[in-house]
């Protein structure tokens, strides 16, 4: 096993086309490490660099203590797991998971040997790893069947068994889970995690799916345009977002911004007017444009559970629309010329329409440089 390093990475296509944009990251042995953003940010480009898909442009990759960016894909001992699967379909999901080891372990021995005493020997541990790995993801009782006779996500599983027992240093997966319908997205995320804890090795996932990176990962690079955003414990990136695009990036339904100016200790946005939570350094801010921001899971309706109404963290909006989600519903509120998402217990009576007062926990909000959008904390 090993940890792997980008240091000063960057990867141009053609004249222009800055994928990679001087990234630093340090991946920790044996740790799992969502590479998260939207479309076009860089992740998978960065991916296939450790895998030695692609060649960096400049700077250093690094997987353990050596330097890899020359070595040839096949001696970096890593395994990639893909979207699509590209299993082998004339082959049985046994011969599938063993193909590589029979090609890497058995390839010194011609046909005629096949059965000497030490290919017999070879053959038998392959036999071992394959069943192994077979049980551990429960897809032992389908070896012999082929592929076109599994489900999708039993077939994601047998591309992982392929992985799996080669015993790489490094996993490195591309968006495994978004072939498989939501259930069993659901199902396979929590085998993914519980698989890592198994067998310890090293991991980088990719996915634009932040509620994926959010529940995998033990820390996530947020990605942007080839540039890293932050990288942190998904709740540090959570609570404390670095700017404006992570604090949009993560979190649904997404925070709520306003435009706004710090006066006297309160923070002024359109028809609201709150008060700034003490010692905050925001407050150094005075007669300064700012973005104020609020996740919808820290507005509640009045008197429903959340913090006292008080004059500074209180506004009256006329709803909207109400979404029902089941135990919570979305509003949709109109404040001023401001409109915000606000997330409240489905007990809460919410009509169309109607004016009411709501409260904002303003201890969990956020302020962000209006120029810069990065986070003022
Ligand atoms: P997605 O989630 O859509 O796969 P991504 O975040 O993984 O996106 P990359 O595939 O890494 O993004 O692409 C990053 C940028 O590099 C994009 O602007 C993309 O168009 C560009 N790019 C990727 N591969 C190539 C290539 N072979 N030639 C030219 N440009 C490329």
């Amino acid at each position: 096993m090993a940890g792997v390093s980008f240091k000063g990475v960057t990867k141009i296509f053609g004249k222009d086309v800055k994928a990679v944009n001087n990234l630093d990251l340090e991946i920790n042995d044996s740790e799992f490490m969502v590479l998260v953003g939207p479309s076009g940010c860089g992740k998978t480009t960065a991916l296939r660099m450790i895998a030695g898909l692609e060649e960096a442009t400049d700077g250093d990759l690094m997987i353990g203590e050596a330097r890899v960016n020359d070595v040839p894909p096949k001696d970096r001992d890593i395994a990639m797991v893909f979207q699509n699967y590209a299993l082998y379909p004339h082959m049985t999901v046994y011969d599938n998971i063993a193909f590589g080891l029979r090609l890497r372990e058995l390839k010194g021995f011609l046909w005629q040997i096949m059965n000497s005493a030490e290919a017999k020997k070879i053959k038998k541990g392959i036999d071992d790893k394959v069943n192994d790995a077979a049980k551990m993801l429960d897809i032992d009782q389908y070896l012999h069947r082929k592929p076109k006779e599994l489900s999708g996500g039993q077939r994601q599983r047998v591309a992982l068994g392929r992985a799996i027992v080669r015993k790489p240093k490094v996993f490195l997966m591309d968006e495994p889970l978004s072939n498989l319908d939501a259930k069993l997205r659901i199902q396979t995320r929590a085998e993914l995690i519980r698989l890592h804890r198994q067998l310890n090795i090293t991991t980088i996932y990719v996915t634009h799916d932040q509620v994926e990176a959010m529940t995998m990962g033990e820390r996530i690079a947020v990605m942007k345009d080839g540039v890293l955003q932050q990288c942190a414990m998904p709740e540090e990136v959570y609570n404390s977002p670095a700017n404006m695009f992570v604090a949009g990036f993560i979190g649904a339904p997404p925070m709520n911004f306003f435009d706004g100016e710090v006066t006297g200790g309160q923070i002024s946005c359109g028809a609201l007017d709150l008060t700034i939570p003490a010692g905050h350094p925001v407050l150094e801010k005075e007669g300064q444009k700012v973005t104020f921001g609020v996740r919808p899971e820290n507005i509640y309706a009045a008197g429903d559970g959340g913090p006292e109404a008080a004059e500074g963290n209180t506004f009256t909006a006329t709803i909207d629309v109400v979404e029902l989600l089941g135990a919570e519903n979305v509003a949709y509120l109109i404040v001023g010329e401001d409109k915000l998402l606000a997330t409240i217990d489905a007990s809460v009576s919410l009509k169309n329409g109607e004016e009411r007062q709501f409260v904002i926990e303003m201890e969990h909000t956020h302020f962000f440089d209006a120029e810069t959008e990065e986070a003022i904390r």
